[in-house]
């Protein structure tokens, strides 16, 4: 596959050398380091595509059909093709695509469902929490009663007692299940049961499964939450971005408190990126490439877990796996430095047991790339060598770059 990347156009270079040189030292950046941040992926040349169109020009407020602008018909047809493909791809009744970001994803769920004040069960940010589940830096933590659930501290599943224990206590008007760093399928037939208990709202916040859901590898929350939010950018390899998935009954309420209540104009270039995505991850290609991040992931977890980190929850479902590398002598941050130093890029993340700083990554980057179980072995090796400080720098470096010369991102 031959590729040439949008902002790699010689006009660019001709006319801005400076950002141009900015621009291609990240792609190098990315190519010749190896990617384990759970949240990112690289997308299809395609995608790019769409996103450096001229549809970045549309001036687009409203809906398909009602908007509040002139010459919107094409623009208008991208956006219905991208909302056709993730109703059709998650089996949802509606979807709205506009939401810029996970984050304005939930803050219009939140805003379709709730008013000031409401009280909302969700996990807590130490075991994995997103910050729009209530931290106080954040408008979920300020604007609304949020009241936090856990994990259990010896398994690190998610403490269903707690769940129901809570919501009986405390009535909660919404209750949210997700997590930026639960290795395990969540539970949702569990969740709506609680909620149906307590007469709550389930918001799904699915932003990381969301890609291994379209490509059936894991549980679809669709049938079970009031509203799923998602992101288009991890797994799901899209454009960054954000999406609400819906009954009809919620759909003019969602569709209302992303546009006119948090957003403005939509971002139609990353719109017709998104139906790109779909259109992608509709494919028995995708649905491999799905599979094979999960069977990556339990290898990588595995060779970890082999070479003394101990392993959240003992391995994982899904394309994310937590580690506390304090058995191989060090913490998550002196850890995190180490790894970047040897082009291995990966964050930090609380711990079950909230003690110190562990480290999270993810397979959906590499499993792109083409990486198999063999390499899962090789980079958890790897990792444990450079996070013990054994192996010397150079040579890792050295090892990073022919893993990741083997399996180069783009191609050509
Ligand atoms: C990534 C993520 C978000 C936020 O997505 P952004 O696009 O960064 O705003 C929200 N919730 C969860 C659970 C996430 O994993």
């Amino acid at each position: 596959m031959s590729v040439t990347i949008p902002y790699e156009a010689d006009v660019l270079r001709a006319q801005d050398p400076e950002l141009a040189e900015i621009l291609a030292g990240e792609l190098r950046r990315q190519s010749t380091s190896l990617q384990l941040i759970a949240a990112e992926n690289f997308t299809s040349p395609a995608v790019l595509a769409a996103l450096g169109s001229p549809l970045a020009n549309k001036y687009a407020e409203g809906y398909p059909g009602a908007r509040h602008h002139g010459g919107c018909e094409l623009v208008d047809m991208a956006e219905r093709l991208a909302v056709e493909r993730a109703a059709a791809l998650f089996g949802a009744r509606h979807a709205n695509v506009q939401a810029h970001s996970g984050s304005s994803a939930v803050l219009a769920a939140y805003a379709a469902l709730l008013r000031p004040g409401d009280t909302v069960l969700a996990l807590g940010l130490p075991y994995g929490g997103h910050l729009t589940h209530g931290s106080p830096a954040n408008f979920s933590g300020r604007w609304f009663d949020f009241v936090a659930y856990g994990v259990d501290a010896e398994t690190g599943l998610i403490d269903h007692d707690q769940v129901r224990h809570l919501a009986r206590n405390h009535r909660p008007k919404a209750i949210v299940c997700g997590s930026i760093a639960y290795p395990r399928h969540i539970d949702y037939a569990f969740f709506r049961e609680v909620a149906d208990e307590v007469g709550a709202y389930l918001i799904a916040d699915a932003a990381h499964p969301i890609g291994l859901v379209a490509g059936g590898a894991a549980p679809n929350p669709v049938p079970y939450a009031d509203l799923v939010c998602a992101t288009t950018h991890k797994v799901l390899r899209g454009p960054r971005g954000g999406m609400i998935l819906c009954g009809s009954e919620l759909a003019e309420r969602v569709d209302r408190a992303v546009f006119p209540f948090t957003q403005g104009g939509a971002q139609m270039h990353t719109i017709a990126a998104k139906a790109v995505a779909f259109g992608e991850a509709a494919t028995p290609a995708f649905a491999a490439y799905a599979r094979q991040v999960v069977v990556n992931a339990r290898a990588l977890a595995a060779r970890l877990a082999a070479e003394g980190f101990a392993v959240t929850t003992g391995g994982t479902d899904t394309h994310l796996i937590t580690v506390d590398p304090a058995p191989l002598g060090t913490d998550g941050r002196t850890a995190r430095g180490r790894l970047a130093a040897a082009g291995i890029v990966l964050d930090c993340c609380a711990l079950p047991h909230g003690d110190g700083r562990g480290l999270r990554l993810g397979t959906a980057a590499v499993t792109t790339q083409g990486m198999g179980e063999a390499e899962m072995a090789r980079i958890g090796a790897l990792l444990a060598a450079v996070v013990r400080g054994r192996a010397e720098p150079a040579g890792a470096r050295a090892e990073v770059r022919e893993l990741t010369g083997a399996f180069p991102p783009y191609p050509g």
